[in-house]
């Protein structure tokens, strides 16, 4: 039922999400005069994406010496501005994308905010991931000054140089985080509850040959301790309950991502770990019109620069499509 209070659009484009993969995607199609209005969100995740969970970026390109990633996000948000692009500070709750009763494509799709409702032709998805963290003493306290959920982004910070550090989980990611990390660690401690890594074996192979990483199996994170910074970890033994402090320089969680697509309910079709499932090499997904960018369907790269990219080839994708519907 539309409420009253409601602000009704009617647009070519919306865009969902404020990271990279969002703003790239904004800022193209806005170029090409889509004059698209994004939803950037409010409470579903740090407005500007997950770089505005971080301190220093050093492999975005264009950025000698590094930026720190939320100047990264408001410089992103502010040349998206300066196209005039319309940004919404709001969640979108639910979207209708198919029609109930002939389940074919709603014509147009209808996008739905807090406050604002927006009728679209195309839809650019780009509400990004959010990396899970344990909630144990000292996490939060220690976050970004020692702990971080991306060992591929944090790994080659000085802080980590030479020092025992900690990735916690069992899947591939941990493993490869782990194998990564010891080009910088002194000693990498894979920290993992059970007895079997949930790693492909050749992963498993690599990670227990390698003679500066060492499996801490049946093992959990108890808490994490410091002055300034991360300087030890408790752990315990799931099988003794027997707890044992360690000294650390950083813990690094690879214990998953969940991407942002609640909100779609069932109408797109999600990949078996829920990301957003797109044909290969493009941004389309099984709804013509709609299309994906960055780690809500991208589950191996997970980079900003990946992100941005993804949203350029939405941006480009919905362009051609809208071209070729007679929508421009
Ligand atoms: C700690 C950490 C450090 C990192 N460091 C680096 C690094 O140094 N270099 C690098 O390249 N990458 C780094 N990354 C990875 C990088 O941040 C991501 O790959 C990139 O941000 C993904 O961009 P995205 O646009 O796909 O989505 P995200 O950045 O995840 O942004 C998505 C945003 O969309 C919005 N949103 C979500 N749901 C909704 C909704 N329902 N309605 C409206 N809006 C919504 C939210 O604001 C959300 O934050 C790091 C990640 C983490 C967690």
């Amino acid at each position: 039922m539309h409420n009253k209070s409601l602000d009704m659009k009617r647009t070519k484009l919306v865009i969902i999400g404020s990271g990279p993969a969002a703003l790239t995607a904004a800022i193209y199609a806005a170029r090409a005069n889509l004059a698209p209005i994004v939803f950037e969100g409010f409470s579903s995740g740090p407005v500007g994406g997950q770089l505005m969970t971080t301190t220093e970026v050093e492999n975005f390109p264009g950025f000698p010496g590094g930026i720190k990633g939320p100047e990264l996000m408001e410089r992103m948000r502010k040349q998206a501005l300066d196209l005039k692009i319309e940004i919404l500070t709001e969640d979108v709750i639910a979207v209708e994308l198919i029609e109930e009763l002939s389940k074919k494509a709603k014509r147009p799709f209808i996008i739905k905010g807090r406050r604002t409702w927006v009728q679209a032709d195309a839809l650019i998805i780009a509400t990004g991931a959010t990396a899970r963290r344990l909630d144990v003493p000292g996490s939060e306290k220690f976050w970004q000054k020692g702990v971080t959920a991306c060992a591929v982004c944090d790994g080659a910070a000085p802080i980590f140089h030479n020092q025992d550090l900690y990735v916690i989980g069992g899947g591939d990611t941990a493993v490869e985080e782990a194998i990564f990390l010891t080009k910088y660690g002194k000693k990498v401690f894979l920290v993992h509850r059970r007895s079997v890594l949930k790693a492909s074996e050749i992963m498993t192979d690599r990670v227990k040959k390698h003679p500066k990483v060492e499996i801490l199996w049946n093992h959990e994170l108890v808490r994490i301790e410091g002055d300034t910074v991360v300087r030890k970890v408790v752990l315990k033994n799931v099988k003794t309950h027997q707890e044992s402090t360690f000294s650390a320089g950083g813990v690094f969680f690879a214990i998953g991502h969940d991407p942002n697509t609640k909100f779609l309910g069932e109408q797109l079709k999600l990949r078996g770990n829920n990301y957003i499932y797109v044909d290969q090499g493009s941004s389309r997904t099984n709804i013509e019109g709609v299309f994906a960018a960055g780690d809500v369907h991208d589950y191996i790269y997970r980079q900003a620069i990946t992100a941005a990219g993804y949203g350029c080839m939405a941006a480009m994708d919905a362009e051609k499509w809208l071209s070729e519907k007679g929508h421009l």
